[in-house]
């Protein structure tokens, strides 16, 4: 439950051996993602991948943000700082994991174990696809696909004790984050880059 005991709603889908954990949305206020992740269980379902993989979705792990139209939570704390990364610092308030949201996060990740993170985010004016830890041959196969470029965490923001520092660098789980164009049409975006998707849950 969120901070305003809101559900973080997970699903699971599929039994096989390769695990991957996907995230719908963590900012509040970047909503583009909700299209894809509504369509992504019947497209896992319609691919036969249920074999073969063993998908986690986390719909949306900042409900009262997105309630609320704000990128952080409803403490005022942005959940991709809230990780405790090697690189965490305290700019965005708190303590790692002090927020009920990462530490939902936190222990699906340590439940689900996966082989790959996707995570769904949007971006003002630009689209890309970024990735951390040893993610960049899935990045460049799923930005061939999409038609978007490949960004290296280290090449546009500091991210202290977001997710991609924690899994990707700190843990070494390969994890890409897609950064759709903010206002975008959710449903070209889902047409786009489904099979890039696909392609990178299959492995
Ligand atoms: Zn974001």
């Amino acid at each position: 439950m969120s901070v305003q005991q809101r559900p973080i709603r997970m699903k699971t889908l599929g039994k096989g051996p390769r695990k991957v954990l996907f995230v719908g949305g963590i900012h509040g206020d970047e909503t583009e993602g909700a299209y894809t992740t509504d369509e992504l269980p019947k497209a896992f379902l319609d691919a036969n991948l249920a074999d073969a993989v063993t998908l986690t979705i986390l719909e949306d792990v900042n409900p009262d943000g997105r309630a609320a139209r704000t990128r952080d939570n409803a403490n005022g704390v942005d959940i991709n700082r809230n990780f405790p990364a090697n690189n965490f610092d305290q700019s965005n308030g708190g303590t790692p994991l002090s927020q009920p949201e990462s530490q939902a996060l936190s222990a699906t990740i340590d439940r689900v174990q996966p082989n790959l993170i996707l995570v769904m985010h949007s971006w003002a004016g630009k689209e890309f696809v970024n990735f951390d830890g040893p993610a960049q041959e899935v990045a460049e196969r799923f930005a061939d696909i999409a038609h978007l470029p490949v960004e290296a965490s280290s090449e546009f923001a500091p991210t202290p004790g977001s997710l991609g520092s924690y899994t990707g660098r700190d843990r070494g789980i390969p994890i890409l984050t897609v950064e759709l164009l903010k206002g975008s049409d959710s449903a070209q975006d889902w047409e786009r880059i489904r099979t890039a998707l696909l392609q990178a849950i299959a492995g």
